[in-house]
């Protein structure tokens, strides 16, 4: 996992970081879309200099910007990983750069209330804000909705913590305040998400976009409550009732699976913009997606069996091919390609759910492992193979068979 120091970014790099994919259900109701950054960085280890201010002036496509904050990555030529004060990262080219400057002054992550200040200058008078013990929820929609959003957030949060550290993982807060953007109006979602991603984020209903370290939704109770006929839902039992139902399941696993994402990053879990194969990306998101509405007291759907993904895995085990544990330990375009996507996903949730009960102390090493990868450093692909040996055996055959035993006898 260690690299040398990177020589530059590329342009291309930068142009091809956004990715989105479609995760069709079983419910046939909402397609599920999820996002994510891609960076096919062949670049960098990361030479964090001390914790100073950094000031850069930069022009990127034409607009200029003044950032305050912290150097994560410098390439060789200049170019940077730079990390504002709230936690959101530019990636620069070194020809974007005007000025740099630096200066005694810590680097300090900003106060909430500052970082509240923040977000409703950017956002306009419509938003407000809830905070909670680790978000930021900014909202324009009910405040029922916002809150509960917060609720089953901390929930997941406190959930995603407690599991992990029972296996001895050693997760911490996060640095910065976790932002959740709802928009109460599809349409003021789809313009800000084509903004954000790049293009139409067309059924995308939530996403964790890495840069920005943001959560992105709508209101789903609005589409839920159309659908069946009430009006839009004012407290925090409604709308439990309204998406314990087994239409909203889709939608709602797809905000708590990019909320997931989010926590990975801000807890330690894993570094944004390091070489995570995304079979366990994509994995571990999806073994906390599915929650169980009617629990006030704790997450009590983790680990549980997804009842998207299992019966997906069992239809592919029909026809899956001899190489398809290296192809998913080496190959992420299965995730980018809507022929294969669906099957890769739900491979992946068949592995880490596999991981975890049937190889529980070498998952947590594993992963352990994996956290300390650095930003931008690219890990090739027979790397990646002989991480999963060192972790889990050298006999891949014999592993894979094991796995498809077990996994197949699951109901
Ligand atoms: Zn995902």
């Amino acid at each position: 996992m260690v690299g040398n120091q990177p020589t530059r970014i590329r342009r291309t790099d930068l142009l091809e970081r956004h990715v989105v994919r479609r995760h069709e259900t079983s419910w046939n109701r909402l397609a599920i879309f999820d996002s994510i950054i891609l960076f096919a960085a062949i670049l960098f280890s990361c030479n964090c200099p001390a914790m100073a201010v950094d000031q850069v002036t930069v022009d990127i496509d034409g607009v200029r910007h003044r950032l305050t904050g912290r150097i994560v990555v410098e390439a060789q030529d200049g170019g940077l990983l730079f990390e504002e004060a709230d936690g959101k990262q530019w990636l620069i080219q070194a020809d974007e750069i005007v000025a740099r400057e630096k200066d005694a002054t810590p680097f300090v992550p900003l106060e909430p209330s500052e970082f509240s200040k923040r977000l409703k200058s950017e956002l306009g008078a419509k938003f407000e804000i809830h905070e909670t013990a680790h978000y930021l929820i900014a909202y324009d929609t009910t405040p029922a909705f916002a809150f509960w959003v917060g609720s089953l957030y901390e929930r997941l949060y406190r959930g995603f913590n407690t599991y992990w550290k029972q296996r001895k993982i050693e997760l911490h807060d996060p640095e910065f305040p976790m932002v959740v953007l709802i928009f109460g109006d599809q349409t003021d979602y789809r313009n800000y998400a084509s903004q954000d991603l790049g293009g139409d984020p067309g059924g995308i209903v939530a996403y964790y976009q890495m840069l920005t370290n943001r959560v992105v939704l709508f209101d789903i109770t609005g589409v839920e409550a159309a659908t069946s006929n009430q009006q839009r839902i004012r407290n925090a039992d409604q709308i439990n009732r309204l998406l314990s139902q087994p239409s909203a399941g889709a939608m709602v696993a797809t905000i708590v699976h990019e909320a997931t994402h989010q926590i990975a990053y801000n807890a330690g879990m894993q570094q944004r913009l390091a070489d995570i194969p995304m079979w366990l990306n994509e994995g571990l998101a999806m073994f906390f997606e599915t929650p169980d509405l009617r629990s006030r007291t704790g997450w009590r759907g983790i680990g549980a069996i997804n009842p998207i993904r299992l019966p997906r895995f069992k239809q592919l085990l029909v026809t899956r091919q001899p190489d398809s544990l290296h192809q998913m330990l080496t190959n992420d375009d299965r995730f980018r390609n809507s022929d294969t996507a669906l099957d890769a996903y739900a491979e992946s949730w068949a592995m880490v759910y596999f991981l975890t009960k049937v190889y529980r102390e070498e998952f947590a090493d594993y992963l352990r492992e994996l956290s300390e990868a650095s930003p931008l450093v690219d890990g090739d692909s027979e790397s990646r193979v002989e991480l999963f040996k060192k972790h889990f055996g050298e006999d891949l055959n014999a592993f894979d068979q094991k796995f498809i035993r077990l996994m197949s006898r699951l109901k």
